[in-house]
């Protein structure tokens, strides 16, 4: 799940490897490794732990022009140093890291050890490197081709072989894999993060493809060995929105980016047409007519991308009157879903390779139905794969827990609803006030942005509860739920997202005096509604703290802690409401001493099923 990268070329591969290594860090892992050949030998370097344990392990002298470096996400086989990869074939010549889960491993292991081969490791990734001995008789890429042809699942590859020290094959399926075409060096790995320092010149290695990079060359085959010709293309990322700047964590930074974010989202007025009072969006590879044949839509990500997913899913139903539904794609893709000519599917990833997204995309196309993406990372394997989609713009999100893409999604959400839904039933006028409501949001972010202090009183007042339940209805559902999502996801303390409507028929059960409720309350088709479910909970004894852009004192009186965001059309306002509930709960994590960037067993980019 976590990274890989390899590096070919005329450098120390070394501080290359350790740097790239620790560019991939965000997305999560357990421990990490770095395997070199030097003077007609591999060494193998690995660790359980940060990847600063590795480092302080790594004497000053250690070299190599050629090299490949891993972080795990163990999947099979426990967190400790054997486990950790490069894993190595039993002669020791041929080192291999690996992403993904060799689901045929049992088999492949039997079999391997019934022809002699020991095991070091408890990892499925072992047999790849014992399948390259058995079957390398001189050419590595017969070796590989023939490897690849015994196993089942999931793989990101980059492979040493000690006989070659001039060469690195890469291989890919269903894990990302990124060359990078430097001066005299090149680079493979699973994150153009990891390669951006060296060159920002790419290009993506598809699934069932294996690439041979010497440190000027490279070549891609396809699993019939037949060349397949490849395009250069130019990452525009800059260096310093990798960089932590004068924050403590990347989630603070990318949460206070947010107001920027959300004006690149409409690309800065390019993606709105004012005087139409609508938008229009590049790419989605529609004909304008074809957008009447719409019966339909199904939006549809994992985690937080599917509470965007859910509020695309509102906004397209009461902007553009089209039936909408959002899904979880791992439930989606095994459902036998029903796929229709006049059903439009929105597949929503921030990093366009998430798995289960991914393979409910292809499902879907297999079926011959249509899939947009709604991707935050360029070229990234939806983004390429799907019929057509919108990049968010976000910039690199570093932080595991989703915060900046989370409300660029939902901003192009409302891009496509209002243009969709101006077709439709919307009048200039009402166009022309959406766009006013939305290009006002980046303003009233930062209004709240500098109440942040008052956030983080609130954080410390909360901090030492054990649940805590986030409650809204309507378009605020999907935020109640994200805000419970990203409490837990960074401060570890129970907390879930009910609609507030649903609370009496089973959830209220919980509320007492340890369990206080946080209330979305919006100005709004639901408002009086939620003042009675602040009551339900106030009569149980329940601690009430209320989000609103509402100063109605009856609010005030319902509720222990307030906190007043600005007002702005219900349509709009999940891009405010959630800025709170981001800022809570990143000052209770941090307040509570938590890895906020790398919260535990998580990982950014979960490309397994
Ligand atoms: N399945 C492999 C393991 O458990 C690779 C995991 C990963 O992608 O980091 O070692």
């Amino acid at each position: 799940m976590c990274g890989i990268i390899g590096y070919i070329g005329n450098k120390n591969a070394v501080p290359i490897l350790m740097e790239g290594l620790k560019r991939l860090e965000y997305r999560g892992y357990d421990s990490s490794g770095i395997g070199l050949i030097n003077r007609k030998k591999l060494s193998v370097h690995k660790k359980e732990g940060k990847i600063s344990v590795l480092e302080k392990t790594l004497s000053k002298t250690i070299h190599g022009k050629s090299g490949i470096a891993h972080t795990r996400w163990a999947t099979h086989g426990q967190v400790n140093d054997i486990n950790a990869h490069p894993q190595v074939s039993a002669n020791g010549r041929i080192a291999v890291v690996h992403n993904g889960i060799i689901d045929n491993y049992s088999s492949l292991k039997s079999r391997l050890t019934s022809e002699g081969f020991k095991f070091q490791s408890e990892t499925d990734t072992e047999v790849i490197a014992h399948l390259l001995q058995k079957y390398y008789t001189g050419d590595p890429e017969e070796a590989v081709q023939k490897a690849l042809a015994q196993l089942d699942g999931t793989y990101g590859l980059i492979i040493l072989f000690l006989d070659h020290p001039d060469i690195l094959i890469g291989a890919r399926n269903g894990s990302p894999l990124v060359v990078g075409v430097g001066e005299k060096e090149m680079l493979l790995a699973s994150d153009v993060n990891a390669l951006i320092a060296h060159t920002r010149q790419v290009f993506y290695v598809e699934d069932r493809e294996t690439v041979l990079i010497t440190k000027d060359s490279y070549k891609t085959v396809n699993m019939n060995n037949s060349v397949v010709s490849k395009q250069i293309e130019k990452i525009e990322w800059e260096m310093a929105e990798f960089e932590k700047g004068d924050f403590n964590h990347f989630m603070l930074k990318e949460i206070f980016e947010q107001p920027e974010v959300i004006r690149r989202s409409y690309g800065g007025g390019g993606r709105l047409l004012p005087g139409f009072g609508t938008a229009k969006l590049g790419g989605l590879n529609i004909e304008k007519s074809e957008y009447f044949d719409i019966d339909n839509i199904v939006t549809m990500g994992m985690g937080t991308a599917y509470y965007a997913a859910m509020i695309g899913a509102y906004l397209l139903e009461n902007m553009a009157r089209i039936p909408t539904v959002a899904e979880q794609s791992s439930e989606l893709r095994y459902r036998n879903t029903i796929v229709r000519k006049g059903t439009l599917f929105f597949a929503v990833s921030q990093s366009g390779e998430t798995l289960d997204t991914l393979t409910a995309m292809r499902e879907i196309q297999n079926r011959g139905g249509r899939v947009l993406g709604i991707c935050n990372s360029v070229g990234s394997t939806i983004a390429r794969e799907s019929d057509g989609g919108v990049y968010i713009h976000a910039g690199p999100e570093i932080a595991v827990a989703s915060t900046k893409a989370f409300i660029s999604q939902v901003s192009v959400f409302f891009l496509l609803a209002l243009m969709l839904g101006r077709m439709r039933d919307i009048p200039t006028s009402a166009g022309k006030q959406y766009i006013s409501e939305l290009t006002a949001i980046p303003d009233k972010i930062s209004e709240i942005l500098e109440k942040a202090d008052e956030l983080k009183t609130l954080a410390n007042k909360y901090k030492h509860y054990k649940n805590i339940l986030f409650l809204s209805r309507g378009i605020n559902y999907p935020v109640a739920l994200e805000g419970a999502l990203k409490l837990k996801e960074i401060s570890y303390i129970h907390a879930e997202g009910f609609s507030a409507g649903d609370i009496k028929h089973g959830p209220i059960a919980l509320v007492n005096e340890e369990t206080p409720s946080l209330f979305i309350v919006t100005k709004g088709e639901t408002f009086d509604k939620l003042l009675g479910n602040m009551e339900e909970i106030k009569a149980r004894k329940g601690k009430v703290i209320a989000i609103s852009n509402s100063e109605d004192n009856r609010i005030k009186d319902l509720s222990d802690d307030f906190f007043l965001i600005p007002e702005s059309h219900e349509m709009v306002s999940p891009l405010l409401t959630v800025i709170p509930l981001q800022l809570f709960a990143y000052y209770i994590a941090d307040a509570l001493g938590k890895d906020v960037d790398q919260p535990r067993n998580l990982a950014k980019t979960v490309t397994v099923e």
